[in-house]
């Protein structure tokens, strides 16, 4: 289904979803909720609390009054009940004082506030209070992501319109949804973006991640089928170089750093094809396994490839090399290959490729592309893999032999849930950090803290140090401008309030998603070469980035970020021997939010905040935040929805019992969704 079929989507409102990766009513429907939120009923003002969102009804008793101050303007208007007053404003919002006229009736929705020891609402969205008892209160009301030119209202519109077009077929049959209690595919699709109550989403929750677990490992296993009959074409050899190289590296190897590298070698010379996952938490060490590994490759005369997840990480793991390289006297070439390359760029990295002039291809997705052509592809290496899918090798099979696989991923996940997403691939796991490292000194704040921490960044900026700040947005929502306030702290305003509270000479810059490949380059490079002191950023830093010099991470509005991806963002700091410090700012009032990030606070070993939030999570918990970064899934989450990852592990192994390759017409829904799945997920 084209977006623009779609009623209400037009020519502009689809390129909007197109910058958010949204191409067809399948995109759509797929785009999750971020998350859901709860209008309650209003509420008496003497029961309001600092740093929570309220909703308060009243009837004006007298006209808003508009102030200027500095160039601001201000709305303010009080609000009455049996219990108390409140005052409510709006910056920058001068017409709405317009509608706020002496005997109007109103509910306000908006964040509470401490001014002067009393509480104040500010930018409240409002709502006439026939239309907030009928579409708001007492719903989950979806919260999508966002981005320029689409709205959260535009969203609900258009996803409540492409449901209306999903058939009522089920892929799966009730033979086997009827045993597990799961709902229909379509129903739950509906339910999960428009719940009716708690119940029903999790319901719906249910079912789409089993759809999610169970295409996930009928995939993998028959890719896995295909991989273990064949014999390596790229069969590899001990290299008396590679010790050299091991023993003039600038720093000595852990034993599980080696212990991984000796496993890669191992399967590369066994005349198998390799498939190893290197599991290891963020800085233990993961990229020097993957450049070992390729550099056994290549020495064996094969090129060997590398698929990171961003431009910026890419760029940044081929510099590395070409220094370990060029230290080391290794007579290898590495060349990048990304999209953001010229065309005339890209052409002589083709050429190059072609005829074997280099040894070693670092990239993103790029790499795979048509055009490119392989001489002897023998090693592939994926670094933070979640961001792909493990699939790649299919694709690549197709460009001639089917090469080794080294998986690294940082996504601690607990062995159990490991052995059944990842079944017999063989894993590697590094355990222990390199030594010298100073542990990384956590705090929890709540807003109140910021001055001290940014006196406290400016310190450690004056020993030559550098920092990260860290906020959940880009930019403003274009709906909260219009409306009422936001409680999420966003990348291009921030770095405008940080330029004015810093002095000149501390430079400070942004860092976000929708900046193109080149501005991120220059930043990221100047960041590294210490030329930015400070850097505002979105998620994007939180794979891979290497900058051992940075020694503050402060995370805006914690609370709204998975625990494992807070504990990837912290892993930026404590990457050097200086003492590093992770500041996370909380701005929610939720016990549960303080009692998640006391995880983080007191422990820094990925593996242990895994099982910290699978404990406290629980299956079937569905308002943790979502673990972003595991994008192996469009919904389902191994923590917390482990206990559907298990029936679907159970369903797979009985079907490819019953009937390998599913070739039994009865089997020809689910084989047609696979080979769907399949070409969305793996072709590269
Ligand atoms: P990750 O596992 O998160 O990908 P990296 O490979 O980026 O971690 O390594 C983090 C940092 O630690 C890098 O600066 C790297 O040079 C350094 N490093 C890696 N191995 C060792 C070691 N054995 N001893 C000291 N430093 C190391
Ligand atoms: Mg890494």
């Amino acid at each position: 289904m084209k977006l623009t079929d779609i009623k209400g989507i037009g020519e502009k409102t689809a390129g909007a979803m197109g910058r958010l990766g949204i191409f067809d009513g399948d995109d759509l429907i797929h785009t999750y909720p971020r998350t859901y939120e709860t209008y309650e009923a209003p509420m008496p003002i003497y029961s309001l609390k600092p740093g929570t969102m309220g909703v308060v009804a009243g009837t004006l008793a007298k006209d808003a009054v508009l102030n200027r101050f500095h160039g601001l303007t201000i709305v303010n208007v009080y609000l009455s009940d049996m219990t108390g007053r409140l005052q409510i404003s709006w910056f920058n919002l001068p017409y709405i004082k317009n509608y706020l006229k002496a005997g109007s009736s109103y509910v306000f929705r908006g964040r509470i506030y401490e001014k002067n020891g009393r509480l104040v609402m500010n930018q409240p969205k409002m709502y006439s209070p026939a239309d907030y008892r009928e579409k708001f209160e007492g719903h989950l009301i979806p919260v999508y992501p966002l981005g320029k030119g689409v709205t959260n209202t535009v969203m609900v519109k258009c996803v409540g319109e492409a449901l209306k077009e999903i058939p009522d077929d089920d892929f799966l049959e009730e033979d086997i949804l009827a045993p597990l209690a799961l709902m229909k595919e379509k129903e739950a699709l509906i339910r999960v973006h428009f719940p009716r109550n708690r119940e029903e989403l999790t319901a719906a929750r249910k079912r789409l991640s089993f759809n999610d677990f169970l295409l996930f490992l009928l995939a993998g296993k028959e890719l896995r089928d295909a991989a273990k009959k064949t014999a390596s074409d790229f069969r590899c050899r001990p290299d008396f170089r590679m010790l050299g190289f091991i023993a003039e590296l600038p720093f000595e190897l852990t034993k599980a750093q080696a212990d991984a590298y000796k496993a890669a070698a191992r399967d590369m010379s066994s005349g198998n094809v390799m498939n190893r996952l290197v599991e290891g938490d963020v800085g233990s060490g993961k990229t020097i396994v993957a450049v070992l590994a390729m550099m056994y490759a290549a020495f064996n005369g094969y090129q060997a490839a590398m698929m990171a997840p961003t431009e910026v990480l890419a760029r940044q793991h081929a510099e590395t090399i070409q220094k370990f390289f060029a230290e080391g006297n290794i007579d290898l070439t590495v060349t990048l290959l990304t999209g953001s390359m010229t065309a005339a760029e890209k052409k002589n990295a083709y050429e190059a490729i072609r005829d074997h002039r280099v040894d070693i291809v670092i990239g993103t997705h790029a790499l795979f592309q048509e055009k490119v052509e392989y001489d002897r592809l023998g090693l592939v290496v994926t670094d933070e893999q979640h961001r792909f899918g493990v699939g790649q090798r299919e694709a690549l099979s197709k460009k001639g032999g089917m090469p080794h696989v080294l998986i690294m991923s940082a996504t601690p996940i607990p062995r159990t849930l490991a052995i059944m997403l990842y079944g017999d691939l063989d894993i590697s796991i590094i355990d222990v950090l390199p030594s010298g490292r100073v542990p990384i000194k956590n705090c929890v704040v709540d807003p109140g803290y910021r001055g001290r921490a940014y006196k406290f960044i400016l310190d450690e900026v004056k020993k030559g140090r550098q920092a990260y700040v860290i906020c959940p947005a880009i930019e403003k929502d274009p709906e909260d401008e219009m409306t009422g306030g936001s409680d999420l702290e966003n990348v291009l305003d921030y770095t405008d309030s940080l330029r004015k509270i810093m002095p000149e000479n501390v430079t400070v810059a942004s860092l976000h998603g929708r900046m193109k490949a080149q501005e991120k380059d220059d930043v990221m490079t100047a960041f590294k070469e210490g030329n930015v002191q400070i850097l505002v950023s979105t998620t994007v830093v939180e794979v891979g980035v290497d900058v051992p010099n940075a020694t503050v991470m402060m995370i805006e509005n914690a609370e709204r970020f998975g625990l494992a991806q807070l504990h990837q963002l912290r892993g930026r700091v404590g990457r050097g021997t200086e003492q590093s410090y992770c500041i996370m700012v909380n701005t929610s009032d939720s016990e549960k939010a303080a009692e998640r990030l006391d995880i983080l606070n007191k422990s820094n070993d990925g593996f242990h905040i895994a099982e910290e939030d699978l404990r406290m999570r629980g299956p079937g918990d569905l308002f943790g935040v979502r673990q972003s970064g595991e994008m192996l899934f469009d919904l389902a989450d191994i923590y917390s929805d482990a206990d559907m990852l298990k029936l679907a592990k159970e369903v797979t192994g009985k079907l490819s019992e019953e009937d390998p390759g599913l070739k039994d017409p009865g089997h020809a829904k689910i084989r047609a969704r696979l080979d769907k799945y399949m070409d969305r997920r793996y072709t590269v």
